[in-house]
């Protein structure tokens, strides 16, 4: 009987990576970014702040942590229905795949339109807007 190696010892597959969003979407994101410039993405700080680069999102450290936390939690919700829609893409109609995919659309488009809803407010809170 030969025993599996260690899947991590010395393999290249260990983790799955892929291109980000911000590198697949470069050319829009120049013209429509996702964060208004010299205002900090952070939502629960929103605070103006002078650009050092100007891919600069955030106004400091903490706040960028802040936002791959949160990004990491969306995440973490998002992926079992992306996976999910990506299982049912070729089922057929009469497919349980088929209904899963649509489930699973609905999720990750009520999840995005939520979280969304929820950093604006944020915003609106600490800009004392309405
Ligand atoms: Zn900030």
């Amino acid at each position: 009987m030969t025993l599996m190696k260690n899947a991590s010892a010395n393999a290249p597959h260990g983790h799955f990576t892929f291109e980000s969003f911000y590198d697949c979407a470069a050319a829009q994101l120049d013209v429509t970014p996702l964060h208004v410039p010299g205002v900090c993405f952070n939502p629960l700080c929103s605070r103006d702040f002078s650009l050092a680069r100007n891919w600069q999102r955030y106004c400091s450290t903490e706040c960028r942590l802040i936002g791959e936390r949160e990004m990491r939690r969306v995440g973490v919700l998002a992926a079992p229905a992306v996976m999910a829609f990506e299982m049912g893409r070729r089922a057929q109609a009469d497919d349980p795949l088929s209904d899963l995919r649509r489930v699973a659309r609905n999720y990750r488009d009520n999840l995005g339109a939520a979280w969304l809803r929820d950093r604006k407010a944020k915003q609106t809170s600490l800009r004392g807007g309405g």
